[in-house]
């Protein structure tokens, strides 16, 4: 398989993964790989990365994890991908109100990364106001009872700018992008002959145009179990709220540097974006999932295609809210723009699935399951795609294709750094509704 690099190779999905891909076959040597993406420019609305921002850390239980964001961060800081980048530092910490999940996860987290000896030397417990106070100069909030800490090692990517960045460096070296609602929605994948001798022998368009490939490669983000119904048996598409508050250039020049909060019971923040003033939350929790009662499979809702849609569920704006007020007060009661709800691939155990379609004799790869921890993997992930080819199976069984049969209802609310419990995005609609219908 390695080895036809002339042949047509279709990538499927422009996002952060499917660009890391196409990246990764160009530097191969592969010379006819085309990019599907139903989006008309890249970077995707549709895209889990379609972002000012993504947060960049290497702090894992798992130290498999931590290994490859190091190997990642190390990739964010070369030339390629370092005007994405910005290491302004890391707060992890938890309000007093924080369940008790909120804090085991927390110390966790510092333990990974306080006897590490490449993260040892940036990190800083912060256990006092005044520790707060003295990374983040700017706050005027209580910050009652604020713990955690400190870590200089990471910060943030600008996500949309990277895959832009991404795309055109491609499109310049000779990949081909197929975009659009008609010509690069990928509706169908094709396939001949049945049982073992199966193979995909590539994909059709929405515009009922068909494209051949010898090896057809799936990176569709939440929207995988569309064209591959059985991955929705093991992954689920899950959204998280992102909100943002429009600043004047003095109010962002104010906050510029300031390193990324993550209040572990609340919520995240960056520092502002300077060529938009915009200030990026987005509140932490179990998300919202949205399953089809007759397949059982969650997939993006329609609600909130594509952005901008200004929506977010009250209680993530509650959430948003109590943070400001406690870090930010002169921001708590601005209006919220652009709103949205933004999808990812979610799995039970936030593993990665990396692995051949089975059956499909080697001819269909799928890159999914990102679990919301995908987008600093981004300059290494294509990486990975390639040893699967040169190896002819997933070495790591982690990585494996999950053949557990029939979709399940618990969708990852034991993972130690989620808070709270998935619900259904319709269900939290629904209520929404008739709560200001009796208020009418
Ligand atoms: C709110 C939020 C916050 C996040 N925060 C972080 C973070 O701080 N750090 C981090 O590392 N990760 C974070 N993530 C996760 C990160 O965004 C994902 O891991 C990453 O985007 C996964 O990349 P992907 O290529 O698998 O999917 P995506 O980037 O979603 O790309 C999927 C692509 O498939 C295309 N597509 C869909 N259907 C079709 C079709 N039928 N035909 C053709 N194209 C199609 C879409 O247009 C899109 O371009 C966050 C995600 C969300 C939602």
């Amino acid at each position: 398989m390695a080895g036809n690099k002339s042949s047509p190779t279709a990538i499927l999905g422009g996002g952060a993964w499917g660009l890391s891909t196409a990246l990764a076959l160009l530097e191969d040597g592969y010379t006819n790989v085309t990019v599907f993406d139903r989006a008309s420019e890249i970077p995707s609305p549709y895209s889990g990365g379609f972002d000012l921002n993504k947060i960049v850390r290497a702090e894992y239980e798992d130290p498999f994890y931590t290994k490859l964001a190091l190997e990642a961060i190390q990739r964010w800081k070369t030339p390629f991908y370092g005007p994405y980048f910005h290491q302004t530092g890391y707060v992890v910490a938890n309000s007093s109100a924080a369940p008790q999940k909120a804090i085991d996860h927390l110390e966790h987290a510092l333990a990974s990364v306080q006897n590490h000896p490449t993260f040892a030397p940036g990190i800083t417990p912060l256990r006092s106001h005044q520790d707060f106070k003295d990374i983040f100069w700017q706050f005027t909030g209580q910050m009652t009872g604020f713990k955690g800490y400190y870590n200089k090692l990471a910060g943030y990517v600008h996500s949309s700018n990277a895959m832009q960045g991404v795309h055109q460096y491609l499109e310049a070296n000779g990949v081909k992008f197929i975009l659009g609602d008609l010509d690069g929605k990928v509706t169908k994948l094709l396939y001949s002959g049945d049982g073992p001798s199966r193979h995909c022998t590539g994909l059709q368009t929405a515009d009922g145009v068909t494209h051949g490939a010898q090896v057809t490669i799936s990176c569709l983000g939440a929207y995988q179990a569309s064209l591959i119904p059985e991955v929705g048996y093991f992954t689920v598409a899950k959204s998280w709220s992102v909100a943002h508050v429009e600043l004047t250039e003095k109010e962002c020049d104010y906050l510029r540097g300031i390193p990324v909060l993550n209040m572990r019971d609340m919520g995240f923040f960056f520092e502002p974006d300077p060529a938009t003033r915009l200030f990026k939350l987005c509140p932490l929790g179990a998300g919202y999932i949205n399953t089809d009662p007759k397949t059982g499979i969650s997939l993006p809702s329609l609600h909130s295609l594509p952005p901008p849609q200004d929506y977010i569920p009250a209680e993530d704006e509650r959430k948003l809210r109590r943070l400001l007020q406690e870090t930010l007060p002169w921001m708590a009661n601005r209006p919220f723009v652009d709103q949205k709800m933004c999808w990812f691939s979610d799995t039970r155990d936030s593993e990665y699935c990396i692995d051949f379609v089975p059956n499909t004799n080697q001819s269909l790869i799928v890159l999914t399951g990102d679990s919301g921890h995908g987008f600093k993997m981004m300059p290494i992930v294509g990486q990975w795609c390639l040893s699967l080819l040169k190896d002819g199976n997933q070495k790591l069984s982690r990585w494996q294709w999950r053949d557990n049969g029939t979709p399940k209802q618990d969708w990852g609310d034991e993972v130690s750094w989620r808070i709270g419990t998935t619900k259904e995005i319709g269900e939290v609609i629904a209520e929404q509704n008739r709560r200001m219908q009796s208020k009418l």
